[in-house]
């Protein structure tokens, strides 16, 4: 048995937190505190930040875990940079969750784009866009006209600085939802991080379905020192060495 500290805030981290628990180990799943009302964990968590990398550092020397498992979104840059450093300076093991991106299907209109900005300036001006972005690309959608629906997980404390609305929801969502809800909205076009992974991609398949663009955000590089990353069995086989 392992005490684990497992960066989590991703449904993927929840799978990995409920088969990590189901083979008796001894996990602890941090969130960001990002959503009001996460979904419930198969294990205990603790919200909130810790303080940057050498916030996560002094945690790690007083809680002494096994290992720490990175198991944040793909898009969550930051939170993994401390971690290798963290990690680094404690010398705890770190592990990384992958999520292979999501690559385009054949016949899916999918054009590659370098930011959630980009993707916007490339709107027609009459379009009505779905962004699965999060309510992190809010600063992003200045200055298109386009009609925009932006999904979140949790209602919104402002009204929509745009032209549409906020679309609020929570995951996971599966082909037909998805399918059913762009044609309700009208949606043309739809914007996408490349997170990566099969639950998450049933969004872009109602797309394809309806032949809609699918404007893709690409992921930024791995930071220096990120450890291989390994799928929840690869990770389930080193914790039980
Ligand atoms: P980020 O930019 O990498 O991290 C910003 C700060 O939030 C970190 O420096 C850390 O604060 C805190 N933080 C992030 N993840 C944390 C965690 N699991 N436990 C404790 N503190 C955490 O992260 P983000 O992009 O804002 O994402 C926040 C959370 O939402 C992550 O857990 C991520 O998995 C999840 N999420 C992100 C996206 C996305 O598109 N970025 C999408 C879905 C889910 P301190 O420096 O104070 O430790």
């Amino acid at each position: 048995m392992a005490r684990v500290l497992l960066l989590a805030g991703t449904g993927a981290a929840r799978r990995l937190a409920a088969d990590l628990t189901s083979q008796n180990h001894d996990v602890l799943a941090s969130l960001a505190g990002a959503t009001a009302k996460p979904a419930p964990y198969s294990c205990p968590t603790r919200t909130g930040g810790f303080g940057g990398a050498s916030g996560l550092a002094a945690w790690l020397r007083s809680e002494n875990p096994d290992a720490v498992v990175d198991a944040t979104h793909p898009f969550a840059r930051q939170m993994t940079t401390n971690a290798i450093a963290a990690a680094r300076a404690t010398g705890v093991p770190l592990l990384r969750l992958s999520r292979p991106p999501w690559r385009p299907k054949p016949g899916e209109d999918w054009r590659d784009v370098p930011s959630v900005e980009a993707a916007v300036a490339s709107l027609p001006r009459t379009a009505r866009v779905f962004l699965a972005t999060g309510r992190g690309s809010l600063g992003a959608l200045a200055g298109t006209t386009a009609t925009l629906f932006l999904r979140t997980v949790d209602p919104q404390p402002a009204p929509f600085p745009n032209k549409g609305e906020f679309v609020v929801a929570r995951p996971p969502f599966d082909e037909a939802s998805e399918r059913a809800l762009f044609e309700r909205l009208g949606v043309t076009h739809l914007v996408v991080k490349n997170a990566g992974g099969a639950p998450g991609r049933t969004k872009l398949d109602a797309a394809a379905a309806l032949r809609l663009p699918i404007f893709v955000v690409a992921r930024p590089p791995d930071p220096p020192g990120a450890p291989r990353a390994m799928t929840s069995d690869e990770i389930l086989s080193a914790l039980a060495e």
